[in-house]
């Protein structure tokens, strides 16, 4: 194990996008920091280097969130490289879309798999560890289309509104054990995610948020970071939308 006196935080989804700013600003924030990615080593590797950059030391795994064995191997080689898991932060999603009229029914199922199989996966690994210590934080990164429904994304919205309901009970039975369990919900981020969105649905998107403009990656890193802190050592079972005031 580390020699590091270090909080350990464990993030899936690293790679790029929001992860990549909740590793980076984790580490900046004095953590050591564990990410999983699914296919981009490359991105992934650049993300350790600068988590590194702040003296954080790291860990990096492949990792199929869907496949719970997987996900179970990362927290269990996190553990034994790096330490005890305080913080866990379910980063890790797709998009399908399709009206669902349109939509296959493996797309219905992957994204299901990879966004709430996925989370429960995290949690599911992270909570006995975190049970025998007495302490610990999740987050969860829900959606405004999981508050709120959203056209084109009935599979996505199913996953995130399912993220919102795991949050919420997994906060009710672990605060009694000193864990937190937080959800956030963004809006519409600067992020990959969004490539797939024409620049019609793109301006349609931002003149819908009354800030005028997209959520940076950077926004939800420091929400994310501030949850898992002490400086949060009252918030649980919240979910909070990080959305520059749009409403779907
Ligand atoms: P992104 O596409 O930029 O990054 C997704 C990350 O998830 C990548 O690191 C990728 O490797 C990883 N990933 C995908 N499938 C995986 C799998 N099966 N196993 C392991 N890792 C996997 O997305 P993002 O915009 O950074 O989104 C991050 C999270 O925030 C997602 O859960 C997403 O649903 C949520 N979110 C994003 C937005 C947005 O507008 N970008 C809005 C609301 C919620």
């Amino acid at each position: 194990m580390s020699e590091s006196t270090r909080p350990v935080a464990l993030v899936t989804g690293g790679s790029r996008g929001i992860g990549r700013h909740v590793v980076t600003r984790l580490a900046a924030a004095g953590h050591d920091v564990a990410l999983c990615y699914q296919s981009d080593a490359d991105a992934a590797a650049e993300v350790a280097e600068l988590a590194a950059e702040s003296g954080a030391a790291v860990l990096v795994r492949q990792v199929d969130v869907a496949e719970r064995a997987e996900v179970d191997r990362f927290v269990k080689d996190t553990e034994k490289e790096l330490g005890p898991v305080e913080s866990a932060v379910a980063c890790a999603g797709i998009v399908k879309d399709n009206p669902m009229a349109l939509l296959k029914d493996e797309d219905w199922s992957r994204v299901l798999r990879v966004n709430l199989d996925g989370t429960y996966n995290l949690c599911k690994s992270v909570l006995f560890p975190m049970i025998k210590r007495k302490r610990g934080s999740v987050v969860t990164l829900s959606s405004v289309a999981g508050v709120h429904g959203n056209a084109t994304q009935a599979n996505y919205s199913a996953s995130k509104a399912g993220i919102i309901g795991l949050t919420k009970a997994l906060a009710k039975e672990v605060g009694r054990y000193g864990i937190r369990v937080n959800a956030v919900a963004p809006g519409f981020i600067e992020t990959d995610m969004l490539s797939g969105l024409s620049e019609q649905a793109l301006a349609a998107s931002t003149a819908a948020v009354p800030l005028g403009r997209l959520g940076r990656p950077e926004e939800v890193a420091d929400l994310v970071e501030f949850l898992v802190s002490d400086r949060a050592s009252y918030l649980t079972c919240q979910v909070l939308q990080l959305d520059g005031g749009l409403v779907l």
